[in-house]
């Protein structure tokens, strides 16, 4: 007779799928036609909980695709100010860079850099699931509409869309990953 591996004084009626051992009929559960053996399931219940965990789902990805166009316009608005200086160095050297980098334009440039660089990030974290990424996206977006709406109340004025899209979109951001903080777990 083969042994049940738990208890060798039983005989073995099937094989548990999963580890190939012989067990007795009361270490075995059958689900959907196989046979497992208990450890074997709770290792396959644990698996499936941590596929679920770090996984990036659609709304992920549609947070990463908002992150990087995010990003890119902000890239973009500050296209001019880039080519400007890179311009004003081919053309003059270092001292007409030197120039053209005024206090106004680093003040502009370097955050607004600095910004692109934060939601580029962010956005490699979203898409890789990361566990950080749930509290870098609350401390950033709500840097940025709180710097925002400070501009508005003492009095910054500036292109409508420029400021609605830097208001609307980081709290569509915090919603889907809040949303979706238990897939951040990697
Ligand atoms: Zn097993
Ligand atoms: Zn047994």
């Amino acid at each position: 007779m083969v042994q049940c591996a738990n208890h060798p004084d039983r005989e073995a009626v099937a094989k548990c799928r999963r580890c190939g051992r012989n067990f007795c009929e009361a270490d075995l559960e059958e689900v959907g036609n196989y046979h497992y053996c208990f450890e074997c399931l709770k290792e396959i219940s644990r698996e499936s909980r941590g596929a679920q965990h770090g996984q990036t789902t659609a709304m992920l990805i549609l947070g990463v695709l908002i992150c990087v166009g995010l990003g890119t316009f902000l890239f973009l608005g500050q296209l001019n100010n880039y080519i400007a200086l890179i311009n004003a160095a081919r053309i003059g050297g270092i001292d007409a860079l030197k120039a053209a980098l005024t206090t106004a334009m680093i003040l502009t440039i370097l955050p607004m850099t600095a910004l692109v660089l934060l939601y580029y990030a962010l956005a490699v974290g979203l898409m890789e699931a990361r566990g950080w990424s749930l509290a870098f996206a609350l401390l950033l977006n709500c840097a940025v509409v709180a710097w925002k709406l400070y501009g508005f109340f003492v009095g910054q004025r500036e292109p409508l869309l420029g400021f609605a899209v830097m208001i609307a979109v980081p709290i569509l951001v915090v919603i889907i990953i809040v949303w979706n903080r238990h897939h951040l777990s990697v």
